[in-house]
């Protein structure tokens, strides 16, 4: 969820960069001042007579403060001209599959970033202040070790479903579907795993993404393949998940720091146990399938309800990650993580990212990208300066 993404014109990108850097300034002294800063050590001092909610937000705050306050506000508002014009780089780069357009971006935001670091000081390793940033306390130490775990049991079993001679026909899902028909089936779909339509949107975008305001406005996009209707099923479950989440979050916490999702790895354990454990499961099936069999009957008349299950839980490797199946899924967040980790150890430049994405696509999945649209560039994080956030994804 939360990736930010817009599609923007090339020309605004400098008055946006600069707007953004004015606002950031502003957000920068608004919290980081002596008076808060008081304020703040006031309320923590006095815990024992605060509630549970109000601690939390100060607590909050405390870690917000402390985050930015060791950074220096040139440095902290440069970056958001940084990262606002990586963002439309990036989106050129990827559109044209030339990575040498992006690459001094990235290489600015990555400096940035192991600045801040410097400034923010880190326990162990340099790349656990920046997880510590999506999910608190998670460090490398841990990630290794989940990681080495999926890489021994994922990697094998992923290789013996390639040579296995068992095939799940999936043809039906890759013939025309008419993008007006699945909007209307997915508008239901949504209803149907209990968004609340009346607090909530969905429309269309080329990224899936949720954005929340508050509970009773959760926002949520999804995205259409003529070809493929299973790519805006899924992805519109998977965001419903992240949405129904925020939907029911305490009436409580409402305009408060505290009324959003509490990590990004509880969030994404939302969105992913709708998509797969309730979307992909044989009782969902036998409930939706009907449904889509019946807006789609040239397609799928003869289709049974089972050969239509096992074609939404086939495994197949692939090249782009919001695309992947529930097997290989954590694979494609692996790669990013082992990559993110030695650019942090400075054990690989950035010019080296599309030969190294490669061969580690090549090691874990089999396959190679043929350019880097569908390599190293095909996702918006690193051009938006999230480092650290793929992990929660796993
Ligand atoms: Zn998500």
């Amino acid at each position: 969820m939360g990736c930010s993404y817009w599609r923007s014109k090339k020309n605004s990108v400098e008055g946006r960069a600069k707007t953004l850097s004015i606002l950031t300034g502003e957000y920068y002294q608004t919290l980081v001042n002596e008076t808060f800063d008081s304020l703040l050590k006031e309320l923590i001092e006095h815990k024992d007579e605060l509630d549970f909610i109000t601690l939390r937000k100060a607590e909050e705050f405390r870690n917000e403060y402390d985050k930015i306050a060791k950074i220096p506000v040139e440095l902290y508002t440069e970056y958001t001209a940084i990262q606002a014009k990586a963002s439309v780089a990036w989106e050129e780069a990827k559109e044209k599959s030339d990575f040498s357009l992006f690459a001094p971006h990235l290489e600015k935001l990555v400096d940035y970033n192991k600045k801040f670091i410097e400034f923010r000081g880190f326990h162990k390793h340099p790349y656990n202040t920046l997880l510590g940033d999506y999910e608190k306390d998670l460090t490398t130490d841990e990630l290794d070790e989940f990681f080495s775990e999926l890489k021994h049991t994922i990697v094998p079993l992923v290789a013996k479903i390639n040579e296995s001679n068992v095939m799940i026909n999936n043809d039906f899902t890759k013939v025309s579907y008419a993008i007006e028909k699945q909007e209307a089936v997915n508008k239901d779909l949504l209803k149907v795993i209990g968004f609340d339509m009346d607090s909530g949107i969905m429309a269309k975008s080329v990224h899936p993404f949720t954005t929340n305001f508050n509970r009773h406005d959760v926002r949520i996009t999804t995205r259409y393949f003529e070809h493929n209707p299973l790519s805006a099923i899924y992805s519109t479950i998977h965001e419903g998940g992240h949405g129904i989440y925020e939907q029911n979050i305490g009436e409580e916490l409402d305009f408060s720091t505290l009324g959003t999702g509490t990590s990004m790895g509880i969030h994404e354990s939302q969105s992913r146990f709708f998509e797969n454990i309730i979307g992909r499961s044989y009782p969902f099936m036998e409930y939706f399938y009907p449904i889509l069999q019946n807006a789609f009957p040239e397609n799928l008349k003869d289709i049974s309800l089972y050969d239509f299950y096992l074609a939404t839980n086939k495994s197949e490797q692939s090249l782009i990650r919001i695309e992947a199946d529930e097997l290989t899924y954590s694979l494609h967040i692996m790669i990013r993580y082992e990559i993110e980790k030695l650019l942090l150890e400075n054990k690989v430049l950035v010019k080296d990212l599309p030969a190294l994405w490669n061969k580690k696509y090549e090691e874990y999945m089999g396959l190679v990208p043929e350019n880097d649209a569908q390599g190293v560039l095909q996702d918006v994080h690193w051009s938006e300066g999230l480092f650290g956030y793929f992990p929660s994804y796993a």
